[in-house]
């Protein structure tokens, strides 16, 4: 069973009286331990459907299933819970607390969602801070790092919690060129390192290109 499964998923956003398709019947599955992405222009769709996946919204149509899980049924506080427990975020503008460190700021969902004890926190929190090499980094505070640095961190974060499903879109639209390729690069050792599902989306010709599966979406279908 592959770890994600979307079924004839359409959305469509409405407005006042006008509606948006932004899926269009879409079929799809994608398997344990994938580094997957969503390509296309502004507007195809790749947003919306990292967020059907995420279970940060549901389809209008359609079905989708998660480790077995059939999500689009869920309400909003099932989503949550289902998120906490399986899927870390990786965001376009790193999305950091300010006033929390790099070290602080990894603690965050082991403390909010997991809430583990100090001592395996901590154990977990330098573990990962040694796999995206900023150990000697993790008493800074995010405007004394790199945008790079700041995504390595937010990729620790994500990953903190041992989740089977990884999902960042565009996580590399705020890099300059090598940090984006360094910061994709980091995601894919991860999930060969953790076994770990990675699906981001790009509109980087160059960034796709590291992708192990490509999708492209042209106004919400995949060509
Ligand atoms: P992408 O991430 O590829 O730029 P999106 O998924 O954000 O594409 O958007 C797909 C389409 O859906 C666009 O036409 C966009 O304007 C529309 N859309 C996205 N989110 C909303 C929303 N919350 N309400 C109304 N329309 C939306
Ligand atoms: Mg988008």
């Amino acid at each position: 069973m592959a770890l994600v499964q979307i079924e004839n998923v359409s959305k469509t956003y409405k407005t006042g009286d006008i509606e948006v398709k932004a899926l269009n019947d879409i079929n799809l599955a994608i398997e344990k331990s994938a580094f997957v992405s969503f390509v296309g222009p502004s507007g195809s769709g790749k947003t919306t459907m990292l967020n059907m996946i995420g279970c940060l919204d549901k389809p209008t149509k359609g079905k989708i299933l998660i480790d077995d899980k059939q999500v689009d049924i869920f309400n909003r506080q099932k989503r949550a819970a289902f998120r906490g427990q399986r899927i870390g975020f990786i965001f376009q503008s790193f999305n950091l607390f300010p006033v929390l460190t790099a070290y602080e700021n990894i603690e965050y969902p082991l403390v909010m969602i997991k809430n583990e004890p100090l001592e395996k926190r901590k154990e977990l929190i330098l573990d990962i801070l040694d796999s995206v090499n900023m150990l000697n980094q993790k008493d800074k505070f995010p405007d004394q790092l790199s945008g790079g640095q700041k995504q390595r961190v937010a990729i620790a974060r994500a990953l903190v919690t041992q989740p089977k499903l990884v999902m960042a879109d565009e996580p590399t639209a705020n890099l300059d060129k090598e940090s984006s390729i360094n910061v994709i690069r980091l995601m894919r050792d991860m999930k060969d390192k953790f076994s770990t599902t990675f699906i981001f989306s790009t509109h980087d010709p160059q960034i796709m290109e590291e992708a192990e599966i490509t999708y492209n979406l042209v106004d919400g279908k995949l060509s």
